[in-house]
């Protein structure tokens, strides 16, 4: 992890004490009730997750899901949660009956959202999983299917949905800012190192730089130009096949189509660093956004000029948004649900088949 954002600062954010205002009129809810969240995976992720709920009013580690029973202890300690709310793989169904857990969030390898995800919507709890939501379309489907009938919520992290740069950027294409949008230009990609780590493990995580990394420009181009694309062509390049085995992708360029016309040329890669933009254009004005999803601080110009606002820990906006969203029914500017998860798990389906193809990919989301 520290490799992959090496080039981003660490920024230790300040309590926030008072609503985040941004341009777009949206404010971080620090008041209300406190959504309890017990983490399941308790790897580099799910540590940084943990100290920024230090630093969010609306959300709290309440419980702790591991295989390891000793990081578990050192977790509870230094979260302050009680005995009583750690289980291992093989208890957490019992979290049924922990009235301290509302929902739990899954920070396991990719493979793993899946088999998780419908226990703990057995188990009667709210659903936050990490991007990207599963493996494939069906998997998504099956989770999606599995919350609504279990009727609880599914959430994926999408933290940049909650981002003030990036909300500006949305607020001012409602706008009408950048005129006509037709184009967006997504680089995403850092050099991976440890080649025995899961991400390169096919089985574990469901491909190779696409389902880590690329899937930020699939989701970016999404919400940049505020539509679903309906087309996609792809290409495939591989120049350490040893590395990057069969169905782990180590670069693929792709282009999308876009209902109004608009296009899209993306990338996604683990075989370089400095590769963290957006960029979209339009017949009246433009929006840059470079690094556009690393941890921080996002740095952003339109054609009016900087974008200036105060940079929080993503993940404490994302955990207050979270609880607002599952606590107090709020809808959120760009939604985080099961619906929306699904959505780039067709395009990443329909990217992997483009590219296998050589053919120009229809998307069908139904
Ligand atoms: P990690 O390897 O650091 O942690 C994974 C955790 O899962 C470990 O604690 C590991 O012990 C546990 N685990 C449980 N069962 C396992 C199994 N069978 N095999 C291997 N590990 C197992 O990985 P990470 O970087 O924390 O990534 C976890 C998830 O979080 C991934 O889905 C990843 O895409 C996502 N992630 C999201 C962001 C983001 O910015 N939203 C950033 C990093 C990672």
């Amino acid at each position: 992890m520290t490799s992959r954002r090496g080039f981003l600062q660490t920024l230790s954010a300040p309590l926030v004490t008072m609503p985040l205002l941004s341009r777009a009129g949206w404010a971080t809810p620090t008041e209300g009730p406190v959504l309890r969240v017990a983490l399941l995976g308790l790897g580099s992720y799910a540590n940084r997750v943990a100290e920024a709920m230090k630093g969010s009013s609306r959300a709290r580690v309440t419980g702790l899901v591991s295989g390891t029973p000793q990081k578990l202890k050192d977790w509870s300690a230094r979260f302050q949660v009680p005995e009583k709310n750690c289980y291992s793989y093989e208890q957490y169904d019992a979290i049924r009956d922990n009235p301290d857990i509302d929902a739990v969030y899954i920070i396991t390898p990719n493979a793993l959202h899946l088999p998780h995800a419908l226990r703990v919507a057995r188990a009667g709890k709210h659903v936050i999983c990490e991007k990207p939501m599963a493996l494939n379309a069906k998997e998504g489907r099956m989770m999606v299917e599995a919350c609504e009938k279990a009727g609880v919520k599914l959430l994926v992290g999408y933290r940049m949905h909650f981002e003030a740069k990036t909300l500006e950027i949305i607020r001012m294409r409602k706008a009408g800012d950048f005129g006509k949008v037709l184009y967006f230009n997504g680089l995403s990609g850092f050099r991976i190192g440890n080649p025995s780590q899961w991400r390169l493990n096919r089985e574990l995580a469901g491909g190779g730089s696409m389902m880590d990394i690329g899937i930020y420009s699939v989701n970016g181009a999404r919400y940049m130009v505020g539509e679903d694309p309906v087309w996609v062509t792809a290409q495939e390049t591989k120049t350490d096949p040893v590395k990057f085995k069969e169905g782990v992708d180590e670069t693929i360029t792709f282009q999308f189509g876009f209902p109004s016309g608009a296009s899209a040329s993306c990338l996604s890669t683990y075989s370089l660093n400095n590769l963290d933009r957006f960029f979209l254009d339009g017949t009246n004005g433009f929006a840059e956004l470079q690094p556009s999803t690393g941890y921080g601080p996002i740095m952003g110009r339109t054609h009016k000029g900087p974008l200036e606002f105060t940079h929080i820990t993503h993940q404490t906006v994302q955990m207050d948004e979270m609880a607002a969203i599952l606590l107090d029914g709020k809808t959120p500017v760009v939604p985080v649900d099961g619906r929306e998860g699904l959505k780039d798990l067709v395009i990443i389906d329909a990217i992997y088949k483009a590219a296998r193809t050589g053919r120009r990919v229809e998307i069908a989301y139904d």
